[in-house]
């Protein structure tokens, strides 16, 4: 079995959703994963904030409004006119839910049903098309199998043993289809995975029911070797490792969410990047295979902060790091490049809420100076040590450049390189030029 997810885009309009259902009817079994109608999330979490700032007619008013946009799609995506009482009728009872949610207390828990109703209805309207037109498919939903334990992570035994049960509730179906993003927490409250988080629930899904195959449709033919809105003559990746993925979505590959790396994995199930405008393109295939000697892509991401701090007292000592590293885990601000010398250590990080007070802890143990707007860069590929160049094909590419600091050796799959913001550009077009072109 496979498991398939489109995302906000690829449904985004009735005929998207038309366009999406001529790709999943090939006669082969499978789970379809989707997202909400692109632009509903956000509006469904500007009816939260509305709500948290106790102004029911602002959640109304957003409540109508994408009412209004979901019962012209009725028009346009069914033909029968039953199917469009049906699913007007369907509207009608998930915006008059919506509707109930101005008039009481708001909590969390109430903004998290809300922001989950887009994919309820992306799914019941994709599903009753389906059935419109004929197709053998039936609806599961992801609150009676998506879990998250304790640790709001994943519980992939109780994910398993729950989805097998739903789909052998409805034996025999070619298409079966959920919801991405919505879940429930260790004490069955809805809850979600996180923005974006829809790719992570095809991931679970995927190892859950051990598939052949995860595909990971959005509007652009998979993962490209640098960033498009930077760089000219970028081109797709066609294989690259899990680790490689991870990398580059985490530095700012856009196409794919980190987190739903890990489960596909694991569980050794390839990920397929397609494009719904480009179906027959090879798009970007993700495995636990390593292209052996080569350098893939390149990433960067921004917002970033260094810190650096140096004191003698790091001489010939031992526990200097731990001290230092207590800080960062205190304020729970998380490190995303380290490197160390014998008088001192830089790092960097992304979040800067706590930074002042980091700061004034880090002076207790040495002089500390701050460096902000720096970008990292990241370059993937092949490295392991008997591979040799890697490195240094990276480095000579960036030799017009500056570079603050330089992490190799963290794993056999990348290096990365801090510069200032300003820099950025010239320098991804640098490694193109140098890397690929
Ligand atoms: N609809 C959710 C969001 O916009 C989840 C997703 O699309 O992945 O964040
Ligand atoms: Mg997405």
């Amino acid at each position: 079995m496979k498991v398939l997810k489109f995302g906000g885009t690829s449904v985004g309009t009735p005929q998207r959703m038309k366009d999406v259902v001529k790709l999943i009817t090939d006669g082969e079994q499978k789970i379809v994963v989707l997202s909400a109608m692109s632009g509903t999330t956000n509006s469904l979490v500007e009816i939260s904030d509305y709500l948290y700032k106790k102004n029911p007619e602002g959640a109304n008013e957003t409540i109508n409004v994408l009412e209004k946009k979901y019962r012209k799609h009725v028009d346009e995506l069914y033909t029968t006119d039953a199917m469009k009482q049906q699913t007007l009728a369907f509207l009608k009872e998930e915006f008059n839910y919506l509707r109930s949610f101005t008039k009481g207390i708001f909590t969390m828990f109430e903004e998290k049903i809300i922001v989950g109703q887009g994919e309820i209805i992306s799914t019941n309207m994709v599903t009753n098309y389906l059935l419109e037109q004929g197709y053998n498919a039936a609806l599961i939903p992801a609150l009676e199998f998506m879990r998250t334990d304790k640790n709001s992570e994943p519980d992939l035994e109780y994910i398993r043993e729950k989805i097998h049960d739903q789909l052998n509730a409805v034996p025999g179906k070619e298409i079966y289809i959920t919801q991405g993003f919505i879940c429930r927490n260790a004490y069955g409250e809805i809850d979600n995975l996180q923005r974006g988080g829809s790719d992570y629930s095809a991931s679970l899904i995927g190892a859950a029911v051990g598939a052949s195959e995860i595909q990971i449709w959005t509007d652009i033919d998979g993962m490209h070797n640098n960033d498009p809105r930077f760089v000219k003559n970028t081109s797709p990746v066609n294989h690259l490792h899990f680790e490689e993925a991870a990398e580059l979505a985490y530095f700012g590959a856009k196409i794919l969410h980190p987190t739903c790396v890990q489960p596909a994995k694991y569980a050794g199930i390839p990920v397929k990047l397609l494009n719904t405008m480009d179906p027959t393109a090879p798009g970007t295939i993700i495995s636990n295979e390593t292209e052996q000697g080569k350098i893939k892509a390149v990433a960067a991401k921004d917002n970033i902060t260094a810190i650096r701090i140096t004191s003698s007292r790091m001489l010939l000592a031992y526990g200097f790091l731990r001290k230092v590293f207590e800080i960062f885990e205190t304020y729970k601000t998380s490190i995303d490049m380290i490197t160390t010398s014998e008088v001192g250590v830089s790092v960097s990080i992304d979040n800067t809420a706590n930074l002042n007070t980091i700061v004034d802890e880090l002076k207790k143990f040495g002089h500390v100076q701050i460096y902000h707007d720096m970008c990292i860069i990241c370059v993937v590929g092949d490295l392991q040590s008997d591979n040799v160049g890697f490195e240094s094909k990276a480095t000579e590419a960036l030799k017009e450049v500056p570079v603050h600091m330089i992490s190799y050796g963290g794993s056999d799959h990348n290096i990365s390189f801090l510069i200032s913001a300003q820099d950025k550009q010239r320098a991804l077009q640098a490694l193109s030029d140098n890397l690929f072109n």
